[in-house]
């Protein structure tokens, strides 16, 4: 029986075990402590973002950027239709009432002409949202220039998701340093982690310091226990920040390994009749880099000869995982009867779409098994369903 190959396992070296370790031997064991105040530091020079604030998630991030910016009940905010959950969730938590935005299919972000027509609407119906919540999907950035200038115009918060990008830019400038928040998250399957934990990042000293204040408890700066608001328990430990430090070391090899990985499936699948590799948008400007966090394609099963289940079920049984696209939000039964604009591009990349085996650490013979497995299925016979799809296209 063959190793399973992962989506997107952890990798780590040497340097992380050694800076856990100085954790452990200076007994900085305690959440804060000089790792955390390092990585923040570190984020800051790599991002050119000018505060972070190290949390134990990105879900955290997202919760407090919307605590410190104000957004609460009935406010309506926009967030990216494409995306994972928690994009949304702390939405939720906050009685926020989240709007979903289609995607563009030459970036699978969210669409900009879309989402600039339908703000300059509700401006003109006096409904505008409180917050946009713009997501970079896959370790690409999102075309930030018209939906940033279109919040400016209407005085919209804007927030970036860039929980899969970090280490992507846009117009040459790191994802996350455009709005009035960006986050990152180190989640186990990110293109660096720290087992779990999240990074918010922010040009406002006024949010930083009080996302701070938020994440320990809501303690006021006396020495007594003093509180004002409603804290929470949200700030990265000592530990983590350690394997953090050590990660964001090596995140510039990290994007050339999953851009290699890339760049392989395209030469050997990105050919095959029906198989389309996520586009790397150009938004007619330079500086644009994805990170390629996951390589991501789409199936036309009619020209391919398979769907994209009947390959996902192929790679499965030799023990590869590899994953639908992101259920679009608008989909979810959780969010059953929340509005969307558009939707339609969404639900064709998820009714189409496959993740495969992406992570930094893949080797050239592991990916081969991949190629192998997917180039095999082009042979197969479509089932049923798609056969009858074919002969009533055709007719
Ligand atoms: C992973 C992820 C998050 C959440 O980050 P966590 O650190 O796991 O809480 C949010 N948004 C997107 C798009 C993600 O992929």
């Amino acid at each position: 029986m063959h190793e399973r190959i992962y989506l997107s396992p952890p990798h780590l070296g040497a340097r992380e075990e050694q800076l856990v370790l100085e954790a452990f031997r200076t007994n900085w064991i305690a959440p804060l402590g000089p790792h955390v105040d390092a990585f923040e530091q570190e984020l800051c020079a790599y991002t050119g973002a000018q505060h972070a604030v190290a949390l134990s998630s990105g879900t955290a991030a997202l919760h407090l950027a919307l605590e410190a910016l104000g957004i609460g009940a009935g406010d309506d905010v926009w967030v990216s239709a494409l995306t994972f959950a928690a994009s949304v969730f702390p939405l939720c938590y906050v009685g926020a009432v989240p709007v979903f935005v289609d995607a563009d299919i030459r970036s699978w972000n969210m669409d900009p002409a879309l989402f600039v027509d339908a703000l300059h609407d509700a401006a003109r119906r006096n409904a505008l949202p409180r917050a946009v919540v713009l997501v970079h999907l896959y370790g690409q950035c999102a075309d930030v220039r018209p939906i940033a200038e279109a919040c400016a115009a209407h005085g919209v918060l804007l927030i970036e998701d860039a929980a899969e990008a970090l280490g992507a830019t846009y117009e040459g400038r790191a994802a996350g340093t455009f709005g009035d928040v960006g986050f990152y998250s180190f989640n186990g399957n990110k293109i660096i982690t720290t087992s779990g934990g999240g990074m918010l990042v922010t040009p406002h000293p006024r949010v930083a310091q009080r996302v701070r204040m938020l994440a320990t408890q809501a303690r006021e700066a006396v020495p007594h226990y003093e509180h004002r608001h409603v804290g929470y328990n949200y700030r990265l430990s000592n530990v983590l920040a350690g394997i953090g430090r050590g990660q964001l070391e090596q995140l510039e090899a990290r994007v050339a390994a999953r851009r290699a990985v890339y760049a392989r499936y395209d030469a050997a699948i990105g050919v095959l009749p029906g198989i389309a590799l996520m586009p790397e948008a150009s938004y007619g400007r330079t500086g644009m880099r994805s990170t390629r966090w996951l390589t991501t394609l789409t199936i036309d099963a009619a020209r391919f000869g398979a769907d994209h289940e009947t390959v996902r079920l192929m790679l499965e049984a030799q023990q590869i995982e590899a994953r639908p696209v992101w259920k679009p939000m608008h989909q979810q039964p959780v969010f059953a009867g929340c509005r969307v604009i558009g939707g339609s591009v969404s639900d064709a990349l998820f009714a189409t779409g496959l993740c495969l085996p992406s992570g930094s650490s893949l080797t050239v013979a592991q990916q081969q098994r991949v190629i192998d497995v997917v180039r095999s299925c082009a042979a197969i016979e479509p089932r049923e369903s798609e056969r009858a799809d074919t002969k009533s296209a055709a007719a």
